[in-house]
């Protein structure tokens, strides 16, 4: 019988509980338990599938088999050629045994702003992004690529850039094409203003691009360009027939505010023909220069309520997919009180830092912009161009505080409630 190996193309992370993989030729990340992870060690190399199974009991065979023909079907598995023995998948922490119950090892994805600056200047910028923004201090080229092969030392998977808006930053795309490189799945994330053929004929040579998000706030320019400044409707446009002609995979998001909660449908039928993965909403966020805009500019509960309402019928028609993880399990089951509840629950609570940092364009490390107004000084954990993302992650004491804070449970993992926020050194 042939022999059989894991894919090389995989890279495995060890965690507390097991481990993470991420299979490169699907873009794909899946959590797996302490069994699973000694199967794949014993798999790194090839090894026959009598050899293997003589590994286990005689009980666990039926299951153990499964497990093989499961791994083999999506490809994780292969049967060896003899010709690639000597390339091995990515393992990390391979050699630890001591992990942490509340974080994983390390980063799983990172968000990073290569620069602050953009060529809008919404007025509910969470960023305080816009076109005279002082882009002095902010990391070169070099300095980020030499982050970048740290952070995959480190074990990181995934990373999203945004901003500002990444597509401004002079270099942009000799970021992007390392990390593509040194094998993260990709997220790049644009308002489009700048977007041209050129920049869509380098993203389509990627090979570990998983999509570029965007922003529209109307299905015509007098409701998207309201908070965007004018001209950002067309701009959006004009960038998703680029992102089409190019099958370049792309998601879209909307930020409902009392001038477009009764637009989402329309949105979403406008959407439809460019084939995004998925569209999105979320509520306009009290936060950076959101602070300053008129009240009147917020939501009310019904207008929360009515945009939910469209945005799950446009899901439920299959007009448009949503990418958001407590919807794409959750929408036909929940009703539209509980989905408002959700997006209400939004502004009161904050994602644990088990699993995710954000980097700064002066390479500091932080949890969300929700906690910039909370924390302060505390914002900042620590510089990646003076320390590990490990370092940070594992022994920051804001970030340990912040884990120990009494957490709940959804889709997304653990999550506290801001106000818990009063014991955080801060
Ligand atoms: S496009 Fe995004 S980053 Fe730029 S100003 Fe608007 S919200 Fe901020």
């Amino acid at each position: 019988m042939n022999k059989i190996k894991v894919n090389p193309n995989l890279k495995i992370r060890k965690e507390s509980f097991g481990c993470i993989v991420l299979d490169l030729s699907n873009k794909e990340i899946n959590f797996y338990n302490k069994g699973a992870f000694d199967a794949f060690v014993i798999l790194s190399k090839e090894v026959s599938y009598n050899d293997f199974m003589s590994n286990y009991k005689e009980e666990d065979l039926s299951f153990v088999r499964s497990f093989v023909e499961n791994l083999k079907s999506s490809g994780k598995i292969e049967d060896s050629t003899g010709l690639d023995n000597d390339l091995y998948p990515d393992f990390y922490f391979f050699q630890e045994n001591q992990f942490h119950e509340t974080h994983f090892a390390s980063p799983l994805a990172v968000e990073i702003e290569p620069t602050l600056k953009c060529s809008r200047n919404c007025t509910y910028c969470c960023y305080e992004s816009n076109p005279l923004v002082n882009t002095s201090k902010e990391l070169s080229v070099t300095e980020w690529i030499d982050i970048l092969i740290s952070l995959k030392d480190d074990g990181v998977f995934s990373i999203k850039f945004t901003g500002g808006d990444p597509l401004i930053k002079e270099g942009f795309f000799d970021i992007l094409s390392a990390a593509d490189d040194l094998g993260f799945i990709i997220t790049v994330g644009s308002d489009l203003t700048l977007f041209n053929e050129s920049h869509a004929e380098k993203l389509s040579k990627l090979k570990n691009l998983l999509m570029v998000q965007t922003t529209l706030d109307g299905s015509n320019p007098n409701i998207a360009d309201y908070n965007r400044g004018k001209g950002n409707f067309k701009k959006v446009i004009e960038g998703l027939v680029i992102l089409r002609n190019y099958n370049i995979p792309f998601s879209a998001v909307t930020v409902v505010t009392s001038n477009n909660y009764n637009d989402i449908y329309n949105i979403g039928l406008l959407l439809e023909p460019y084939e995004p993965l998925g569209f999105d909403i979320g509520m306009l966020f009290d936060s950076g220069r959101a602070k300053e805009m008129n009240k009147e500019s917020f939501p009310t509960i019904e207008q929360i309520k009515a945009a939910t309402l469209d945005y799950s019928e446009l899901i439920n028609n299959g007009i448009v997919n949503s990418i958001n993880k407590a919807f794409t399990f959750n929408l036909e089951k929940l009703n539209t009180n509980q989905l408002t509840d959700y997006f209400l629950e939004q502004n009161r609570i904050q994602k644990s830092p088990e699993s995710q940092l954000r980097i700064d364009p002066m390479g500091r490390c932080y949890v969300s912009i929700t906690l910039k107004e909370k924390l302060q000084d505390d914002l900042y954990l620590g510089n990646l161009t003076n320390m590990s993302i490990r370092s940070i992650w594992n022994e920051n004491e804001t970030l340990n505080s912040l884990r120990n804070l009494s957490t709940s449970e959804n889709h997304y993992g653990k999550y506290f409630y801001l106000n818990e926020l009063k014991g955080v050194k801060s």
